[in-house]
């Protein structure tokens, strides 16, 4: 419950209008796209840089949890308000305020959707190319919190390559410019890119200058299907070896593709493995490289190839790896895709045995883990199909997530390669990076003294993952009847 003080002073801030404390409100804002659940105690909607900072300061006073919130999108729990309350809603400041190809940046507000700004720049024929797979609706805020990437990180790279500046509010209220304009800057501290993962933990990103590059003329794809997944593995590490640099290779396993087969009629072959490979630039070198590829692939073991440059064709290759997440909920009636273990990153040779280690695990504990991902950059995916409800699947889930984690740490691999750690990921990370995990405790506790900032997330999780659940199964902390709202107790320090 907020103080009545602090929360008129807050609407004196932000306006009546832009401050909701009604329940129906408040649960919209319980979720993001990850299994965990706890409602804040007002969302606020603020319009300026300057609000931000007031409502900071005030929140400072009166030691209430800042949540920062983009477009809810995120996979782990990050902006769900695990010890209560305001969460801030940024999607008001959206605003893309200066494009200047010509010196290859843009200036926006937080609130900007990826795929609005890229419309706006495919005007100029310029980019910004992390393409996450939540395009549509995630915003470049976020994108920034999370340093969010996705099919194209092989040849394009995260958010961090793109960010010059940021403008934020730091937990203490201070606003901070970090960064500048230009693609050089050696002017101290390079704090814009010290921002890039912070999960909002650190501040509220603002306002972000991006560097844009020029959209490729030309792209084609190509399907390969292996009957074995150590070929498909060993064709990825041909072409990137040969050297043919995509734009990006996805992978599918035998799950993945049986669940796109059973929920639509694509047909796509009965494998252990398919990739899709995506190359672009000038038409020439495109068309050479995707014959290369072909070869290679085919060299690799592919049982069978075909590739295209022709758009209605390319529209339909996609459509197998675009129907997958869907595909996958409808596995089996009343399971589920679950966000349990997923987003680990390996070394790309590591692939073949990693994605066996998962199988092995699933069968050891009698789930199902379907695997996918960005093959070309080690990004690997993985759903656990599961019955929700049944708090068996749970305890098996995570005892099979915390084995999946320990295969990916055993090869060398880290914990979270895009999507980020919330509280889903962080008692692995936690167990990956023993000595940053104090670092960034230090951090926390000298920027943010009173621990308004997003609490209890990333390092400051103390707890296992199956806790605070948003599905209605008796197990963990955040469904009891007397703790209905689901909050952390304890709140901020
Ligand atoms: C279907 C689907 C596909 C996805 N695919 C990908 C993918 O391919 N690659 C990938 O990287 N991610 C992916 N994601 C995860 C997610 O979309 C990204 O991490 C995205 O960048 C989150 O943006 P958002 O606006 O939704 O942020 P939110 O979910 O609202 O917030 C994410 C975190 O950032 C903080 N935050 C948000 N805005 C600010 C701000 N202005 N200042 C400070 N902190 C802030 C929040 O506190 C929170 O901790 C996917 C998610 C879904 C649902």
């Amino acid at each position: 419950m907020l103080d009545k003080g602090f929360l008129d002073k807050l609407k004196g801030i932000v306006g009546d209008e832009n401050c909701r404390t009604d329940t129906a409100e408040r649960y919209c804002y319980a979720f993001d796209g990850g299994i965990h659940r706890a409602m804040p105690d007002a969302v606020v909607r603020p319009q300026t840089t300057q609000q931000i900072s007031d409502m900071v300061k005030l929140a400072n006073e009166y030691k209430v949890p800042i949540i920062p919130r983009g477009a809810g999108t995120a996979l782990c729990g990050h902006s769900v308000a695990i010890s209560g309350g305001v969460s801030v809603d940024l999607q008001g400041m959206n605003k893309i305020k200066e494009i200047h190809v010509e010196d290859l940046y843009v200036v926006v507000e937080p609130g900007v959707i990826y795929d609005q700004l890229n419309a706006a720049l495919a005007e100029k024929k310029f980019f910004f190319p992390p393409d996450p797979g939540s395009a549509e609706a995630c915003t470049i805020g976020g994108m920034a919190a999370c340093n969010a990437s996705g099919m194209r990180a092989i040849k394009y790279g995260a958010t961090r390559e793109y960010v010059l500046g940021l403008e934020v509010v730091m937990p203490t209220g201070e606003i901070v410019e970090m960064g500048s304009r230009t693609i050089k800057d050696s002017s101290g501290y390079q704090f814009a890119k010290f921002m890039l993962g912070s999960e909002g933990t650190l501040g509220i990103i603002t306002e972000i200058t991006l560097r844009v590059i020029p959209k490729p003329k030309k792209n084609a794809v190509a399907v390969a299907a292996f009957n074995k997944l150590e070929e498909a593995g060993q064709g990825v590490s041909n072409i990137i070896g040969y050297p043919v640099l995509p734009s990006g290779i996805e992978l599918m396993d035998d799950v993945c593709i049986k669940a796109v087969n059973q929920a639509t009629n694509l047909g796509l072959p009965e494998v252990e493995a398919l990739l899709l490979i995506e190359v672009d630039g000038h038409p020439e070198a495109v068309k050479e490289d995707i014959e290369k590829v072909a070869e290679i692939c085919k060299s690799s073991g592919a049982t069978s190839v075909e590739y295209t440059d022709d758009e209605k064709r390319k529209v339909e290759l996609r459509k197998g790896r675009k129907s997958m997440i869907p595909a996958l909920s409808r596995y089996k009636p009343e399971w589920a895709a679950v966000i349990l273990a997923d987003d680990m990153a390996v070394p790309i040779s590591k692939i073949p045995q990693t994605v066996k280690a998962f199988h092995e695990i699933a069968d050891k504990h009698g789930i199902i883990v379907a695997t996918y991902g960005h093959a070309a950059d080690g990004n690997l995916h993985t759903k656990v199909l599961m019955d929700p409800l049944d708090p068996e699947h749970w305890k098996h889930g995570e005892q099979a997530t915390a084995e999946i984690f320990e295969a990916v740490h055993n090869v060398g691999g880290t914990t979270t390669g895009e999507h980020g750690t919330g509280i889903t990921k962080a008692p692995y990370m936690r167990a990956e990076r023993k000595s940053l995990i104090e670092f960034m405790k230090k951090i926390k506790r000298t920027l943010d003294p009173n621990n308004i900032m997003n609490p209890n997330k990333m390092m400051d999780w103390e707890e296992g993952i199956i806790t605070h659940l948003r599905y209605p199964v008796n197990i963990g902390g955040g469904t009891d009847p007397k703790n209905p709202e689901g909050k952390k107790s304890g709140g901020s320090d």
